[in-house]
Parts: structure tokens; sequence; C-alpha cells
């Protein structure tokens, strides 16, 4: 079951007549096949962001190591 909108975090209303989610916050209006594949999206790109901060990381790390030889 789908609570919280994946676009905003936003609380979502399920349109009993069609079936289709609403996001009070901003007014998103989907299927809810489009809201898992709209979630499934965002949790990719996170993960994606988290890897990228973890390489950054990793070459501050790296390039900090080389200097403290030099030294
Ligand atoms: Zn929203």
């Amino acid at each position: 079951m789908v609570k919280f909108c994946p676009e905003c975090g936003g609380d979502l209303k399920m349109d009993s007549s069609t079936r289709n989610f609403i996001c009070k916050s901003c007014g998103l209006y989907a299927s809810r096949d489009k809201i898992e594949e709209l979630k499934d999206k965002s949790q990719i790109s996170s993960s994606e962001s988290r890897q990228r901060t973890h390489d950054d990381y990793l070459d501050w790390w790296q390039s900090s190591k080389k200097e403290k030889q030099r030294n």
C-alpha cells in the first residue's frame, strides 16, 4: 500500500471512484502502477547519489593520503 507521494513525500489520498492516487501536497495524480514506477525511480536515483558521495569521499581520502606521503 502506497502512503506517501514519490515526488514530494506528502500524504496520498486514494480516489475511490477512479482508484487513482492524489497527492494533497503537490497535486500529483497517478494510478497505483504509476506511483510504484515513480517510487522505484526515486529509490534508484537516491542510491546513485549515495554512491557518488562515497566515491567523492574515497577520492578525498586517497588524495589526502598522498599528501601525507609527500611530507
Ligand atoms: Zn506530492
